[in-house]
């Protein structure tokens, strides 16, 4: 190994990481604290190049590998215990074409800086909503965020994507390059190849915005839940609307709506006035702000190296039994910053195709995520246990669509198959095309036809 390792390195440009190197154990790390592993070796690349190289020697090797873009991956696949780990958290370059309206960024790239370079422009595309995550696994797997009722989602933004596949080779997938493969990078996560650079298109986006939170004493969440529920069944594309269960910094216990309107700031004063007057707030941070400050506003609530764990569905409808049962869990949750919370779809995301892409959830609805999070491993147990008890009490009410860049570690084996639906034996066909041997199998892993 040592001989093909010290070949790489006099032709590597990034930065090759071993185990008895000082930065070994920062670089091992991922967001999710739970997660553990140490890779026999880091490949940090500095390009497609370093990419193809690492690749090629974890084939020579015969090491599995994982790829890591901004290492949020809830499940900790983007990390691997002994095998060889390509980490493109180096590239984070991001460059805005103005005229065109597009922009190209690495693989490495996080939404913070994303946003940061088409901000310059007023210019944005749909990006999470927690400025860290990495842009690679998120776009690979789906993109909620922010625009996503206006513009659809990260992956329905994506022109193109600069692959090295199985093999070594560097490929472009676009509708005119490769568009099968094209179709499944769009929801088929890493499955593929390693994406060295993504191309989004871009929209005309603030820079000032309404968002912000509106959080309530917990002993109205039955009240502002519904509230809900009513305002999400007619709202206009640009207003995104998530409602949370939520610990506040001191461990209150809240309940909170949280909003993002991409129209012009008197339609979002006006859509966001309803929630404002609602109730009795005890927080509300909501009115004009920079578009990139919305996305960084919840970042404080989910810090690198606290231990998470997550359950979750599509859920169709809120009925009041769901909201019940919701309510009753989270006044139980012990973990110190757990979340509940429902992502709402409608607009824009709910307009494309099934097929369209290989991400196959287009029905209007909630997204509900039990997020159970917290410092201590002491409390792994008690708090894993939660989450699943909460999640397990809510399985009549939500529908049969998982969101593969949510499912955790311990999903039975048919989940993934589940997650694509009516999309998953094309995408299997199209593994085996470019992936026949399931090279890259560190991820929500689809099987090659048979
Ligand atoms: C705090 C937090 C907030 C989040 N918010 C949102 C949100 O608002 N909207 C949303 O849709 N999701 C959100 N997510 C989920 C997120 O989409 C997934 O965690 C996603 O995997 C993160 O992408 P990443 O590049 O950071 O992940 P990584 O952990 O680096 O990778 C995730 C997966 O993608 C693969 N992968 C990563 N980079 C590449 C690449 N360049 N080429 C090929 N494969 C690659 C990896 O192998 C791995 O299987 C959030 C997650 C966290 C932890």
């Amino acid at each position: 190994m040592l001989d093909k390792v010290t070949e790489l390195s006099q032709r590597f440009c990034g930065q090759i990481i071993q185990p008895a190197d000082v930065a070994y154990e920062e670089a091992r790390k991922i967001h999710n604290g739970l997660i553990d592993k140490r890779p026999a070796l880091i490949a940090r690349c500095n390009g497609l190049a370093d990419i193809a190289d690492a690749v090629k020697l974890a084939r020579d090797l015969n090491l599995e590998v994982a790829v890591r873009g901004g290492g949020h991956n809830v499940a900790g696949r983007s990390t691997i215990d002994g095998g060889l780990l390509i980490d493109l958290s180096a590239m984070r370059g991001v460059h805005v074409d103005p005229g065109a309206r597009t922009a190209r960024a690495q693989g490495g790239a996080t939404w913070r800086v994303f946003n940061a370079e088409t901000q310059v422009y007023g210019l944005a595309t749909t990006g999470g909503a927690i400025s860290t995550t990495g842009i690679a696994g998120l776009t690979l797997g789906g993109g909620l965020g922010w625009l996503m009722n206006k513009y659809a989602l990260s992956l329905d933004n994506l022109m193109s994507v600069d692959l090295v596949l199985a093999d070594g080779q560097v490929v472009k997938a676009s509708a005119e390059e490769n568009p099968d493969l094209f179709w499944a990078v769009r929801g088929g996560g890493g499955n593929f190849g390693v994406a060295g650079s993504f191309e989004y298109r871009l929209h005309t986006v603030g820079p000032m915005v309404t968002g912000g939170v509106v959080a309530y004493p917990l002993s109205e969440a039955h009240d502002v839940l519904r509230f809900y529920r009513n305002l999400t069944q007619s709202l206009p594309d640009e207003f995104t609307v998530f409602a949370g269960l939520i610990h506040a910094p001191d461990g209150a216990k809240l309940v909170a709506i949280v909003a993002c309107h991409c129209g012009p700031l008197a339609e979002g004063e006006r859509a966001t006035g309803a929630i404002k007057a609602f109730g009795t707030p005890v927080l509300d941070t909501m009115g004009p702000m920079a578009y990139s400050q919305v996305n960084t506003m919840l970042d404080a609530a989910f810090p690198r190296g606290a231990r998470s764990y997550w359950k979750s569905s599509f859920l169709p409808t809120l009925t009041d039994d769901a909201i019940r049962t919701l309510i009753g869990y989270f006044e139980r949750c012990p973990a110190s910053m757990g979340q509940v919370l429902l992502e709402h779809l409608h607009g824009a995301v709910t307009r494309v195709g099934v097929s369209d892409t290989a991400f196959p959830h287009r029905a209007p609805g909630y997204n509900l995520l039990v997020l159970s999070q917290w410092p201590l491993p002491a409390d792994d147990e008690v708090c894993i246990r939660w989450a699943r008890d909460a999640y397990g009490a809510m399985e009549s009410f939500v529908g049969a669509g998982r969101y593969v860049n949510y499912l955790d570690n311990d999903e039975h084996g048919g989940a993934v198959a589940a997650a694509y639906g009516p999309n998953y034996r094309r995408l299997q066909q199209v593994k085996v095309k470019y992936d026949p041997n399931n090279f890259f199998h560190m991820n929500q892993n689809i099987l090659p036809a048979a």
